[in-house]
């Protein structure tokens, strides 16, 4: 797996590079710094050391994982992402600290594969960010299938056991209660920062506000007019799919144009099995605003082609407003949710109501029927639930 994986990312790295030579991009390896708005010093792997001058410049220098206060990272043991992603062999136990997207995914490849996972959560729920029916749906779900989850409950730290394990060391959110998880491995997943150290941005008078991201205006310009900025070290979702479509429309500025990204509708998708995504308002969101909403859910039970597959976990619920029947929020637990999460996107996309949905033709027996389905829930009934 490790190779498939390996091969997979050199390959996919080697085609971007291909690509820049393609499109007379010069790729300069190495670590940059801003001597001044217009200059960049790079100081290459080989340790050679030039300077870039430059009209305009992008800032797209992402994001690293938040640390634990107290808690060293190895990487062997103790590992972020980095680590968890490159285990040499399966941990008997395996704790996950946080559960949130990154947890829940490499907490399901290393459980799928034999682990014993436990996810300690501060908050109530998982998924932070989630629609909280799928959240609980979600729970039910990853449950059944051998996770653990300590929910409402802090680590206050780790220590080395005799046997060389680890001891995760936690109580409950609201105090007492201490007991101490052994682990084999434990994965630190609480979030990512953005990540801006060496890049020299006190030389061009850039401060970052105080959870270190580098302020940017609607076109992406940060205080000096000529550097922009775009991605996981600015404002938004820290997703790739975010910081593609910025990065294009902050070149389209740049060229004089005008840029667009609509943040009201970009997926988010948990690549688990079953998957879960979605896109535009949790029922909470909509709750709150004070809109007027209707429902539907519509559940892969009753879908043939996830049945046949007997793989059948899951739904698909659409919010609309009551009034104007225009979706408002799309949420998917199932089989490949994360490519029919498209379809929502597009329909949200061009202001689709969930009639427009239920009355648009979906090849059968597919997966998408359920979304369908779940449209017409939304605007009056489903027919096969
Ligand atoms: C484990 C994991 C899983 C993820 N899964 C998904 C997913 O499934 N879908 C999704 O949409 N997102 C996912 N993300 C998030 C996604 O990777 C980021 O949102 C995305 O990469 C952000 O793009 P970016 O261009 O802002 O930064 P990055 O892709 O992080 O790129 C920043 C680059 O800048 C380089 N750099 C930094 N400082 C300097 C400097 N001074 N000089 C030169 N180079 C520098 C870094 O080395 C890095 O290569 C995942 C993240 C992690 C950690």
């Amino acid at each position: 797996m490790l190779k498939a994986k390996e091969t997979a990312v050199t390959g996919l790295t080697k085609g971007i590079e291909g690509l820049f030579k393609k499109n007379k991009v010069v790729y300069h390896k190495g670590t940059g710094k801003f001597l001044s708005p217009n200059n960049v010093e790079v100081t290459g792997l080989d340790g050679k050391v030039s300077v870039l001058k430059a009209k305009n410049i992008l800032i797209a220098t992402g994001s690293v994982p938040s640390g634990f206060p107290g808690i060293e990272i190895d990487e062997k043991q103790i590992v972020t992402s980095t680590g968890a992603l490159e285990l040499q062999k399966v941990p008997k136990k395996m704790v996950v600290i946080g559960a949130g997207v990154i947890g829940l995914e490499l907490g399901s490849v290393w459980q799928r594969l034999g682990a014993e996972v436990t996810v300690v959560e501060y908050l109530g729920a998982i998924g932070a960010g989630m629609d909280s029916e799928m959240a609980k749906a979600f729970h039910r779900t990853l449950t059944k299938q051998g996770f653990k989850f300590k929910l409402g409950t802090k680590v206050t730290g780790t220590e080395k056991l005799s046997d060389g394990r680890v001891g995760v060391k936690v109580e409950a959110a609201k105090g007492g209660n201490a007991e101490t998880l052994e682990a084999d491995v434990v994965l630190v997943s609480i979030g990512r920062k953005p990540y801006t150290e060496g890049l020299g941005l006190e030389n061009i008078g850039i401060q970052i506000d105080e959870r270190g991201r580098i302020p940017i205006d609607q076109e992406f310009r940060t205080h000096v007019p000529n550097v922009r900025c775009i991605g996981d070290v600015t404002y938004g979702a820290m997703l790739a799919h975010k910081a593609e479509e910025e990065g294009i429309a902050a070149v389209e500025y740049i060229n004089g144009g005008h840029g667009h990204v609509n943040y009201d509708v970009i997926p988010s998708v948990i690549y688990t099995h079953p998957e879960v995504a979605w896109c535009g308002k949790t029922e909470e969101e909509v709750k709150k605003s004070g809109a007027a909403y209707t429902v539907g859910t519509f559940p892969f039970a009753a879908n043939s082609r996830a049945r046949t597959n007997a793989d059948a976990e899951g739904m698909v619920k659409i919010i609309s407003d009551k009034e104007t029947d225009r979706v408002l929020g799309i949420h998917i637990i199932g089989p490949n949710a994360g490519e029919m999460i498209a379809e929502g996107v597009l329909a949200m996309e061009y202001g689709a109501s969930s009639e427009d949905i239920a009355r648009t033709c979906h090849a059968h027996p597919t997966l998408s029927e359920a979304f369908k389905e779940a449209a017409m829930a939304s605007y009056n009934k489903p027919i096969h639930f």
